[in-house]
């Protein structure tokens, strides 16, 4: 975040990080080395600046750099909660791009090291709405393992995977009593329930057996491995779009 002052000085603002459209400022607490994270102010009341004001006196310890590098006024800026996410109490924002901004500061920090900080950062954005079709792929999909003990979906929307997950696990333990290992692949969610597979060993095993027929088939012929069947365990997010 650098910041083009009246001289032409190329100086650094706050040492924060955007997630999702908020900036959460990078923050050290008197004690430990951990590095926390800051939201903004909630409240009207003027919050915490970045940097306290007496860095930049005298005898405050601020380093050289504080002063030449780094745009004071945004620094001191009281906008940001005077807790951490994990409720801390702060003192400074961490040395940055601009360098150290005081004489006990070792190393400039990019990143928060907090793992309670970095678990509540995640509390701070709403859940995903979700899609109108969610509630149909459910039970297309938990219609599929209950058949199979196997479903395949494809192109299903980051932000909709843990709900899938999760709703078609309890709606195939709500049916059959059996719980439900998913696996993720990028847009691809796998379903499988071992129980239910179970019985359907026979039919796999046949599967198997055709498969590999084919595969023998192509490589005598040199053509193409056709499926014989379409999968009927395999659907696809898009498939169920509603109109
Ligand atoms: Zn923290």
């Amino acid at each position: 975040m650098a910041i083009l002052d009246f001289m032409g000085v190329d100086r650094h603002g706050v040492n924060a990080i955007d997630v999702c459209g908020k900036t959460l400022l990078l923050t050290e607490t008197g004690g430990g080395t951990a590095v926390h994270l800051t939201a903004e102010s909630a409240t009207a009341e003027p919050g915490q600046g970045a940097v306290p004001d007496y860095y930049f006196e005298e005898s405050g310890g601020g380093t050289s750099a504080l002063k030449h590098n780094y745009d004071k006024a945004a620094l001191v800026e009281p906008r940001w909660s005077e807790k951490t996410l994990c409720g801390r109490q702060w003192v400074s924002m961490a040395s940055g791009e601009g360098s150290l901004l005081h004489e006990f500061d070792q190393h400039e920090v990019f990143a928060p090291t907090c793992k309670r900080c970095l678990s509540l950062m995640d509390n701070l954005f709403p859940a995903p709405t979700p899609d109108d079709r969610l509630k149909l792929v459910v039970q297309v999909v938990a219609d599929l393992v209950l058949e199979h003990g196997y479903a395949e979906i494809h192109a299903v929307p980051g932000d909709q995977q843990s709900a899938l997950r999760a709703q078609v696990r309890s709606a195939v333990r709500k049916r059959s009593g059996h719980g439900t290992k998913t696996h993720v692949c990028k847009s691809m969610v796998i379903f499988v329930c071992d129980e239910i597979y179970d019985q359907h060993a026979d039919e796999h095993d046949r599967d198997a057996g055709e498969a590999m027929e084919r595969v023998m088939e192509a490589a005598a012929t040199g053509g193409e491995i056709v499926p014989i069947r379409p999968r009927e365990w395999r659907t696809s997010w898009d498939a169920w779009s509603i109109g």
